[in-house]
């Protein structure tokens, strides 16, 4: 089965005008109409529009997918400072991410709360990037599969298995976020594998399909190995992808 590889890059709380304006620049600048890795950035909100216009001017701007960092649950209304799925997709929005470690620890968002808000994403055509991953205490007590299959089951109890052929699944060992520390290719391809089945003994050519991106720690010097594992489909990057020279050598390895 081929999966189109996919490479997002998630700023998080980084940028203004000016860096946004430049590194989308650059990362347009390396595509070439006919590259077979599917790019996406995932600017903080206020930017959407500002890289959505940079898309819209350019000749490989359909090269460029766009994607938000989070999404409510809600559609509308006494929400304050939440943003629907139903305007990020205005902005040209086609994936948001949920799940990411970050919002777990920093925002107590459940296994519910993540779930939920895979569902609204869907509802209005936005595809999911589900974050799942283990912290180093619970990798040590060697119940990593456990973690990520709770993690994976709430969303497949909430949403369907069916769902899974409009999402894309990211494996993110918390202990590799920001911290320069790498799972090794073998123990990212282990869990990579490990959810591919889970969700395969439920619809066996979904699991077969289903993106899973690897994120923690890429860098242009371990990507080769990690994107050459048989069920790695891409990565998600934090820190290299402010860095275009960076993102875009990552781009280039998969
Ligand atoms: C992330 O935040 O999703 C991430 C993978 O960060 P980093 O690449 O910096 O580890």
């Amino acid at each position: 089965m081929s999966r189109r590889p996919l490479v997002a890059g998630n700023w998080k709380l980084h940028g203004d005008k000016v860096m946004v304006r430049g590194l989308t620049d650059a990362i347009l600048d390396a595509l070439t109409p006919e590259g077979v890795t599917e790019v996406a950035v995932l600017p903080p909100y206020p930017y959407l529009g500002q890289v959505q216009a940079l898309l819209a001017d350019s000749e490989v701007g359909d090269r460029l997918r766009l994607g938000a960092q989070n999404v409510s649950v809600h559609g509308e209304g006494a929400f304050t400072g939440e943003v629907s799925a139903a305007m990020l997709k205005e902005f040209g929005c086609e994936y948001v991410l949920v799940g990411h470690s970050e919002r777990r620890a920093l925002f107590a968002e459940t296994d519910q709360l993540v779930a939920d808000k895979f569902v609204a994403a869907q509802r209005f055509g936005l595809q999911p990037i589900l974050c799942l991953g283990e912290t180093l205490e619970q990798r040590e007590d060697a119940i990593t599969e456990a973690v990520i299959g709770r993690q994976l089951e709430a969303v497949v109890a909430q949403a369907g298995v069916a769902a899974f052929e409009n999402a894309v699944v990211a494996y993110e060992p918390v202990w590799a976020i920001g911290t320069g520390q790498t799972a090794s290719p073998e123990q990212a391809q282990a869990v990579h594998a490990f959810i591919r089945r889970t969700i395969a003994d439920m619809d066996a050519k979904i699991g077969d399909c289903l993106r899973i991106l690897y994120g923690g720690s890429v860098k242009p010097d371990n990507a080769v190995e990690l994107f050459n594992q048989e069920d790695i489909d891409g990565g998600l990057i934090g820190g290299a992808a402010l860095k275009a020279s960076d993102f875009i050598s990552i781009c280039q390895a998969l």
